[in-house]
Formats: structure tokens, C-alpha cells, sequence
């Protein structure tokens, strides 16, 4: 799937993917056959903080650099697959309160999806990151079965995104806000330690997945805790946001509090995708992020961890998958374009 097709002809055709995120666009090509035309990261700067005329620039720039590079000639381009990060409506309307990415006032409500169609003449579909990561995780793991196939995908990063598919097509829902996974609420029993104080998310939200399984989980609610059964350890003496990063390294090399922190992680991973198990019932779990880029023998032990806590009945163990999700630096930018492709292939 990786590999270029050396043997396209002129009659065949591709779509383009754009992944936009906060200083770099990432982009690829994918042919009508499924075939990706690049294999490693293109990017260029985003420019996003620069406000939204900036950024769609930035954006056609990528489109034709990526053409360039693989020698396609525009009449080829059907269709462009554009992700971002949320929260954003389904067809590609940044909130009305801006986000992390898109903080400037003229952000607020823009339409990045319209707007890059406008710019560049040519159909763009939207998704949200974690959806178009999702899709492609899907896709990479079934690959000519991905149609009928079902799986869900929890991405571990600053919060946890996730997406939901089933019959191949991503779940976008009638806001845009299916697949929201960091903001299902947990039963915490066998999650938190006896007394732990129940966390909270940015949301607002008690005890859901991204207040336990996320970066900002771990600097907000589970370090402030573990560092009162772990007062002498090193990261205590670093400022929270600090410690927060550095202790995958830590897991990595099997230290206790590091190890208790994740092991809540998985845990809190685990029940959710017990409920997941009892609402589409999917073929294929993937867990991402962050921690699945960690040394192959911690990503393991947190895989399995996720699994063991992921309640499934008899039946389900003998259909039901579990996988990290590939490639993740350009899991966006290939999500995205697959999604572009089945949306010109009907
Ligand atoms: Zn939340």
C-alpha cells in the first residue's frame, strides 16, 4: 500500500489529503487504486496563528507542492481530503469559540472546509484529525475487508481523540460530534486508587476518559496525586507540565510511579472501550497517540494492559481485534484522503 505505482497511466486519477495542524500541513497523494504516491511526511509551515486567509494560502501551497512533487498534473485531482483539529462542525466549520489551534476571533465559525473548495476549484471533504486518523487506521488494518468492517480508535495525545467506524465510513454524527470518546464518562471503580480524588476534565466533565487517559490528565489530575504517594521522586522537583512530559521516558524504563500512572491510562482506556463493546460492538479496537510511539516493549505492555481491562464476552474475544494505529505522523493527511476517495469512487 505504501509502495509507488510506478505503472499509473494517464487515465487514471487520485485524490489529495491535507492534514492542517498547528505549524505544519501535511499532505499526500492516493491514486485510484489505493495506492499512496508518497511514503514519508511533506509538510509546510500551517501558519494558522496567522489567521484564517493565512492558513487556507498555506493550504492551496501544500495542494501544489504535493502535485509537484509527484509529477500529477492537476486534471488528475478529483477531490481533496482536508483534516484538522477539532472541535468543528462535520462539513468543516472551525467552533464558534475557536480552539487551541484557531484562537484569532476571525477563526471563530469559519468555514476551512469551504473556503480551501473555494480556493482551489475542486470538492474537499472534511473530517476532524482523530476521525481522518481513525478512518485510516480502518483502512491500513483491513484493508480490502475495511467496507465491512467495524472498529473504534482512542488517540492518547494533550486529550484523547477518537473516531468510530463502521461499515468503513466514518460515524460523523448529526453535529459533527460522534466519536468524541475522551468526554465518555467512566465507572472509575478499579480505575482510581482508594481516595484519589475523582478528575476532572477540561470540559467539565467528572471522571471521563480524556481526564485520566490524555497529557492534560496526566499534568492536572494523576501526577498531583501520585507525587503524595511518590513525594522523593525526581519529576516532583519539575514543574508539573514538565514532569507530565518527561515521564513516558520514565515508563520506558519501568518506574513505579511512571507505571501507575499509565496503568490508570489503560485502565480508563479499557472501560471505555467495554462500553464501545456494548454500543457498536466493533471488529477492531486501535489505540494511538503519544505512548504508541514509545519504545516497542512499553507500547506492548500498554496495549495489553488496555486489552486486559476491556471487558468482552466469549464471542467478541474470538471476533474482536486489537491494534495500534500506524503510522501515526501521517495517519491524518492518509485518513483524510481516504476519505476523499470513497467520497468521488460512488
Ligand atoms: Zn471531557
Amino acid at each position: 500500500m505504501d509502495q509507488i505505482d510506478a505503472v499509473r497511466t494517464p487515465a487514471s486519477w487520485v485524490v489529495v489529503g491535507l492534514d492542517n495542524g498547528g505549524t505544519c500541513n501535511n499532505a499526500t497523494v492516493l491514486d485510484a487504486t489505493g495506492q499512496f504516491l508518497v511514503d514519508r511526511l511533506v509538510e509546510n509551515p500551517s501558519r494558522v496563528q496567522d489567521g484564517p486567509e493565512s492558513a487556507v494560502e498555506s493550504l492551496a501551497e501544500a495542494f501544489t507542492g504535493i502535485l509537484a512533487m509527484t509529477s500529477t498534473p492537476l486534471s488528475l485531482v478529483r477531490a481533496v481530503g482536508l483534516d484538522t483539529p477539532g472541535p468543528a462542525s462535520a462539513d468543516g466549520v472551525i467552533s464558534s469559540k475557536g480552539s487551541t489551534n484557531f484562537s484569532q476571533v476571525s477563526w471563530h465559525g469559519f468555514d476551512i472546509r469551504g473556503a480551501l473548495q473555494a480556493r482551489i476549484g475542486l470538492p474537499v471533504i472534511y473530517h476532524n484529525d482523530a476521525n481522518a486518523a481513525a478512518l485510516y487506521a480502518h483502512h491500513r488494518h483491513f484493508g480490502a475487508d475495511a467496507a465491512k468492517r467495524s472498529s473504534v480508535a482512542a488517540i492518547v495525545g494533550t486529550g484523547l481523540g477518537g473516531g468510530v467506524v463502521e461499515s468503513g465510513k466514518v460515524i460523523s454524527g448529526a453535529a459533527g460530534m460522534a466519536g468524541e470518546l475522551g468526554h465518555v464518562q467512566i465507572p472509575l471503580h478499579g480505575v482510581l486508587e482508594d481516595g484519589q480524588p475523582v478528575p476532572v476534565c477540561n470540559c467539565g466533565f467528572e471522571g471521563d476518559v480524556e481526564s485520566i487517559a490524555s497529557l492534560t490528565g496526566i499534568a492536572k489530575n494523576l501526577l498531583p496525586y501520585w507525587f503524595t504517594r511518590f513525594p522523593d521522586h525526581p519529576l516532583a522537583a519539575e514543574p508539573i507540565a514538565s514532569a507530565a512530559k518527561m515521564l513516558r521516558g520514565y515508563g520506558e524504563k519501568e518506574d513505579p510511579l511512571a507505571l501507575a500512572v499509565f496503568a490508570q491510562q489503560a485502565r480508563a482506556v479499557g472501560k471505555l472501550f467495554t462500553i464501545a463493546a456494548n454500543f457498536t460492538d466493533p471488529a477492531a479496537y486501535f489505540l494511538g497517540g503519544g505512548v504508541v510511539e514509545a519504545a516497542p516493549h512499553f507500547r506492548q505492555w500498554f496495549l495489553n494492559t488496555v486489552r486486559e481491562h476491556t471487558q468482552l464476552r466469549r464471542e467478541q474475544q474470538a471476533a474482536a481485534t486489537f491494534a495500534l494505529v500506524p503510522d501515526l505522523d501521517m495517519a491524518g493527511a492518509r485518513g483524510a484522503a481516504v476519505a476523499a476517495l470513497e467520497a468521488v469512487s460512488v
